[in-house]
């Protein structure tokens, strides 16, 4: 195994360890909650180590870097999630490789998308993000839809062709009511998620918690969760 793999397993192992043991510790089974390995900023060769270590979702959040990587790992089993800010002009090029884009958050965005994924003949998988800091009806800092914008935002993306609406997304905010509360943070995305569910039952998934947060998440209730650093080791530079 080359000195890279190894690390990768014993990350990996590590990560699994605390899923599982927040799984126990919430009254849920390990297979509630899928773990996808955020790789930004990580080479398409380490991609390919996590695929061999069994790992089958992968997240990126800028299209330039992305797009190359995914090009050249076609040939592995893996879903990738675009969980990035978007601009429209990028749209087009992640509807021709993204399974799932994590990060809608305004109707303009729905809108690409939509017409992309028609261009593409492909599907594409759409969750909500939510800005917890956004109470107000401004968009979040790092991305997101208020959540007052949440219910129109999940009309659109279930009303458009090529487009399939799966659930919600958050980031822990670090700024306003809920900056340090995580769990009370992931606990609202939940409340969220089930008003949407109400609408649209079949957009079950939340994917929330981060390598500093996922026990939080886990127990609020998400059904996936974004591991980047815990798996990867800490990036050479803060996107
Ligand atoms: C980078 C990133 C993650 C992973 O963060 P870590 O702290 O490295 O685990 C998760 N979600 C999004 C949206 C990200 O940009």
């Amino acid at each position: 195994m080359s000195d890279r793999r190894a690390e990768l397993a014993a990350n990996l192992a590590h990560v699994e360890e605390r899923i599982s043991a927040a799984c126990a510790a919430a009254g849920r089974e390990r297979d509630e909650v899928t773990l996808i390995v955020v790789t930004k900023t990580y080479p398409a060769s380490d991609v390919r180590l996590l695929a061999g270590l069994g790992v089958r979702h992968v997240a990126e959040n800028r299209d330039q870097e992305a797009a190359p990587k995914a090009a050249e790992c076609s040939d592995l089993p893996l879903e990738w999630h675009f969980v990035g800010q978007l601009q429209t002009n990028k749209v087009r090029s992640v509807a021709g490789y993204a399974h799932m884009v994590q990060s809608v958050d305004r109707l303009k965005l729905v809108d690409a998308l939509a017409g992309a994924a028609a261009r593409a003949g492909r599907e594409l998988g759409c969750l909500i993000q939510v800005a917890l800091d956004a109470e107000s009806g401004e968009t979040g800092s790092r991305g997101g839809a208020a959540p007052n914008a949440v219910a129109q935002l999940a009309d659109a993306v279930a009303a458009a062709e090529g487009l399939r609406l799966e659930g919600v997304m958050t980031v822990a905010p670090l700024s306003g009511p809920y900056a340090g509360r995580q769990l009370a943070a992931f606990e609202r995305l939940m409340e969220i998620a089930s008003c949407m569910r109400a609408e649209h039952p079949a957009a079950n998934m939340v994917s929330a918690g981060m390598s500093n947060d996922l026990e939080e998440a886990v127990l609020a209730g998400a059904t996936h969760v974004r591991v980047g650093t815990a798996v990867l080791g800490v990036r050479p530079r803060l996107r």
